[in-house]
């Protein structure tokens, strides 16, 4: 077993169960199975699947079943068990598990010395009408499929299609689209619709010029300032921010990625173990989208975080149950985060968010990241901090 600082082994086999086998899980799954020999490790998530979400909107180019590893090849890889079950969680059930040790799912009783929660928070959900659809549907059908199949239902020559939601994903999103329909030669009309007054508005400036200089030299309508009310048949009613003023534009599909509800997150201390007012609950942990640490490091919602959340709480669940009970606190920072514009293009920060990169050097980096997390996968840690 690799030696982990600070930690040294009880006698006693370890029960750990990690609720939601996303970025945050899987990273925390592969440091517990490194670090120790003497540990049992569940994973409850309700999919067969583990999805490399980061790629999602690639699927406009891949299959989907490129960016999935199925949960009984993890186990298979790392030693540990999946359940398939969706868990409901909040601050009273954590209370009470942090008490009985112990959680039922699927009519089994689960005792854990551990548990940490890596369930991520939830998407703003739209309405789900046929000619609606959001990342969920992506989840499950390829982006060329999902079009396709629309393409098919509808019989339109030249579709209006509009992506609502001017944030990392819908701009992913729509890019590739656009690549999409270019390939297929369908002489579509797209257009995005954005709350805000720029895209990519959680990031610098430079980011949206970039981007919405390439929108317009792909023909690609903006519209800024601009509430998506509802999706009609064959249009799409939308609101002016400022003016409050009501109007429509034709739209025969409108694929909508509002963004992540901050409402349910746990908050956690700087180790990642769950407080309740103030009452720290030392056996459970949380780490990745679901949380927030109080700590100094980065509590972005990204796959960055997510990863070295799950990583510094499995090593301190480890430490914790070991003789020093030294833990360490969560310091990380983002070192860079990349938004690529199809396939050729991209648009990043590196090292501080002044040092704005494009083009293929921005692309490069977000490959190189990508591939540390596919070892990471295969149970080879590359990542340095
Ligand atoms: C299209 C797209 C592109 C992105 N690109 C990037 C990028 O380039 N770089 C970057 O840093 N970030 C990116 N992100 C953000 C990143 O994917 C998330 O920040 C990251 O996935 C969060 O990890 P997580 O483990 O918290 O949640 P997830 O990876 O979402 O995993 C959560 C898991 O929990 C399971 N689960 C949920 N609820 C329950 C429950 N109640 N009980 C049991 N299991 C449950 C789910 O099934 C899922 O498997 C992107 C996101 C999207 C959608």
């Amino acid at each position: 077993m690799a030696f982990l600082p600070f930690y040294i082994p009880g006698q006693k086999r370890l029960n750990v169960v990690i609720v939601g086998g996303g970025y945050a899980g899987i990273a925390a799954l592969t440091v517990l199975s490194h670090y120790a020999s003497n540990i049992d490790i569940v994973i409850i998530d309700p999919r067969d699947q583990h999805i490399k979400i980061t790629h999602l909107h690639e699927t406009f180019r891949y299959p989907l079943s490129d960016f999935l590893v199925p949960f009984s090849e993890l186990e298979h890889r790392f030693g540990c068990r999946h359940i398939s079950a969706t868990l409901t969680l909040d601050e009273n059930v954590l209370q009470q598990w942090q008490k009985d040790k112990t959680l039922v799912v699927n009519g089994e009783e689960l005792a854990f010395d551990y548990l940490l929660i890596a369930s991520s928070c939830e998407t703003n959900a739209s309405d789900h009408l046929e000619n609606v659809r959001s990342l969920d549907d992506f989840l499950t059908l390829a982006g060329s499929d999902l079009l396709s199949s629309f393409l098919l239902k509808n019989d339109k020559q030249a579709p209006f299609i509009s992506v609502v939601g001017g944030g990392a994903t819908g701009i992913q999103f729509l890019f590739e689209l656009k690549q999409f329909l270019d390939r297929q030669k369908i002489k579509s009309k797209l257009r995005l619709i954005n709350s805000g007054d720029r895209v990519l508005e959680q990031f610098p400036k430079e980011f949206s010029s970039y981007v919405q200089l390439r929108m317009h030299d792909l023909g690609i309508d903006f519209y800024p300032n601009t509430y998506c009310k509802e999706q009609q048949v064959d249009k799409i009613l939308l609101e002016e921010k400022q003016t409050g003023k009501q109007f429509e534009l034709p739209s025969n599909l409108s694929l909508m990625f509002l963004g992540k509800k901050q409402g349910k997150l746990f908050v956690a201390n700087s180790f990642g173990q769950v407080m309740i007012n103030h009452i720290t609950l030392h056996n459970i942990f949380a780490a990745g989208d679901c949380c927030y640490y109080n700590s100094f490091g980065s509590n972005a919602l990204t796959a960055q975080s997510a990863v070295r959340k799950g990583k510094l709480a499995a090593r301190n669940i480890l430490r914790h149950s070991g003789t020093l009970k030294l833990l360490e606190p969560y310091l990380h920072r983002d070192i860079g985060y990349v938004v690529s514009l199809g396939s050729a293009d991209a648009v990043g920060w590196l090292v501080s968010t002044g040092n704005v990169i494009t083009g293929i050097p921005a692309l490069a980096i977000k490959e190189l990241v990508e591939s540390q997390y596919d070892f990471l996968l295969m149970g080879i840690d590359t990542y340095l901090v």
